[in-house]
C-alpha cells in the first residue's frame, strides 16, 4: 500500500508519542494521493463518539442521546373520558334509542386533575371532560351529543357498550416500554413523550469543539472590507457555520500569519475536540501546518485523490483529530465536507453519511473526469436536467452560491456522458 496510508492505519496512541516519519513534501509535491474511501474508512475506525452529558429536557432539542430510555410509569396512570360527556355503567345503556330514551341521575362531575371522589352506582351518572379520572364503577362515557340533561336528570338516547371513549392507563406508554433508544436524534415530540414519563434530566452525546485556525498572511478578519493585495477570510464563517451543523461547536476562531513559530503556538494550545487548520496545508514553500503537525503529533494522510481540496491532510494531535483544509475556498468546502464533517459528526454520534439530499437526474451535457480521483462538480438544476457549471476553480466560491448542488465522479471514472442519469447531492 502508498507510504502515506501505513501511516493511516497504525494504531492511534502513536500521536502521544509523536513524530511520523515524514517526507517534505514543500516545494516537491506529493509521492501519492490517499482514496477518499479509505481516509473515510480510517476516520470511522480511529474516531468513536464523545462521552455522554447530562443537560436539562428543555435543551435537548436536536441532540443525540446517549442511552435507551425506557419509561418507569404507565401514561396515562389513570382510565381517563376520551370525550365530554357522562360517565356511566355501559351495560345501563344497553336498549337506548331515540325512541327509547333512559334516565340516569347527575350525581356529580369530574374535571382534568379534579377527579369526582365517589364511586358511580346503578342508575347514576357522572358528567366529565376530556381527561378527566373515570370515576370508580363507571365505565363508559356517553357523548354530550346524544345525552340532555335537565333538572338533574340526564336522558341518553344511543346505547355506550363498556370501554367506550375511555383512555385507559397505559395505553400512550406501558410501564417498562422502551420509548427511545441511544444514538436517536431528538425530535421536538420526542422531548414531550420523554415529559410525559416524568423525564427531567438526559444524558446526551456531548458536542464536539473545534478549534478553528486560519491561517495566511494575505487574510483580513471576516467583516472587514477587502483593500490592497489583501482578501477577507471567508473559511471562518463558512466553516463554523458548517460546525454547526454537524452538531459541533465552534470554540474559538484564530487568524494565525504564515510563520511557523506562530502556527506551531497555534496548534499546541488549541483546546478543542477537533482542530480544523485552514489554509498553508499544500506543497508550498510557508505550508508549515503538515510538517509541525507530523512533528507535534501525526500526518496520517497528506494529499487526497480528490479535485478540489487534494492538498488535504489529516492527523492527529495528543488524540484529537487535526484537519488540514486547503485555503482556496471551495476546496475548504469540499475538504470539510469529505472529511472534517463525517469525523464531527461520528464523534458526536451522528451519522458519517452526507447530509444533503440526493436525487437521480439526466445531465444536460457530459462531465469529464480522470480516472484515479474523486470528482466534486458543481451543478445547476434546470427543467429536470443536471448542468455542470463552467466556471469552477477552486478559488471560486461563488461557483458553490451559484450551484444548486454538485455531483462526485468516482475514482474509477472517467466521468458521465450526457443524458445519463446521475446523482445530484442538494446543497439546500
Ligand atoms: P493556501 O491554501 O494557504 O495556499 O491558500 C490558497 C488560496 O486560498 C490563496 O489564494 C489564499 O489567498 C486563499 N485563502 C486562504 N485562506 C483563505 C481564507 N481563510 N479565506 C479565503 N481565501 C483564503
Ligand atoms: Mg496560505
Amino acid at each position: 500500500m502508498k507510504q502515506p496510508m501505513r501511516a493511516m492505519s497504525e494504531p492511534s496512541d502513536r500521536s502521544a508519542h509523536a513524530g511520523t516519519p515524514f517526507f517534505d513534501v514543500r516545494m516537491r509535491g506529493f509521492r501519492d494521493r490517499a482514496e477518499v474511501a479509505d481516509v473515510i474508512a480510517l476516520l470511522a475506525a480511529r474516531l468513536r463518539p464523545l462521552p455522554g452529558e447530562e443537560i436539562e429536557l428543555q435543551e435537548a432539542s436536536g441532540r443525540v442521546l446517549a442511552e435507551d430510555v425506557s419509561s418507569p410509569v404507565a401514561v396515562p396512570s389513570f382510565d381517563r373520558a376520551a370525550m365530554d360527556g357522562y360517565a356511566v355503567r355501559g351495560q345501563e345503556t344497553f336498549g337506548a334509542g331515540p325512541y327509547n330514551p333512559l334516565e340516569f341521575l347527575v350525581v356529580g362531575e369530574a374535571l382534568p386533575g379534579r377527579p369526582f371522589s365517589q364511586p358511580v352506582g346503578p342508575g347514576q351518572a357522572v358528567r366529565i371532560m376530556t381527561g378527566a379520572p373515570l370515576p370508580e364503577g363507571s365505565d363508559a362515557v356517553v357523548q354530550a351529543e346524544v345525552a340532555q340533561e335537565q333538572a338533574g336528570k340526564l336522558r341518553i338516547s344511543d346505547a355506550v357498550p363498556p370501554g367506550r371513549h375511555i383512555g385507559r392507563r397505559g395505553e400512550d406508554i406501558e410501564v417498562g416500554t422502551a420509548v427511545l433508544h441511544a444514538g436517536r436524534i431528538l425530535r421536538p415530540q420526542d422531548l414531550g413523550v420523554l415529559a410525559s414519563i416524568g423525564t427531567a434530566r438526559l444524558r446526551v452525546i456531548r458536542r464536539p469543539t473545534v478549534a478553528l485556525l486560519i491561517t495566511g498572511d494575505e487574510l483580513l478578519p471576516c467583516g472587514s472590507r477587502p483593500e490592497g493585495y489583501q482578501i477577507v477570510d471567508s473559511n471562518s464563517v463558512m466553516l463554523e457555520s458548517l460546525v454547526r451543523r454537524d452538531g459541533g461547536i465552534p470554540l474559538s476562531t484564530l487568524l494565525i500569519p504564515d510563520s511557523r513559530p506562530a502556527v506551531e503556538a497555534a496548534l499546541v494550545s488549541a483546546q478543542a475536540d477537533v482542530l480544523l487548520i485552514s489554509g498553508g496545508s499544500s506543497v508550498g514553500k510557508e505550508d508549515h501546518a503538515p510538517r509541525l503537525l507530523a512533528e507535534l503529533g501525526e500526518l496520517s494522510v497528506h494529499g487526497m485523490a480528490l479535485r478540489p481540496a487534494s492538498p488535504t491532510g489529516i492527523g492527529f494531535l495528543q488524540n484529537r483529530p487535526a484537519f488540514l483544509l486547503p485555503g482556496n475556498p471551495v476546496s475548504c468546502l469540499c475538504a470539510y465536507d469529505f472529511f472534517a464533517g463525517p469525523a464531527l459528526r461520528r464523534l458526536g454520534g451522528r451519522s458519517m453519511d452526507w447530509p444533503y439530499r440526493k436525487h437521480s437526474l439526466p445531465l444536460a451535457r457530459k462531465i469529464a473526469s480522470a480516472v484515479g480521483r474523486v470528482d466534486y462538480v458543481r451543478v445547476l438544476i434546470r427543467d429536470g436536467q443536471i448542468e455542470p457549471l463552467a466556471t469552477s476553480g477552486a478559488s471560486i466560491l461563488s461557483s458553490t452560491t451559484r450551484a444548486d448542488g454538485f455531483v462526485l465522479v468516482p475514482g474509477d471514472s472517467e466521468g458521465y456522458a450526457a443524458g445519463q442519469e446521475v446523482q445530484v447531492f442538494l446543497y439546500d
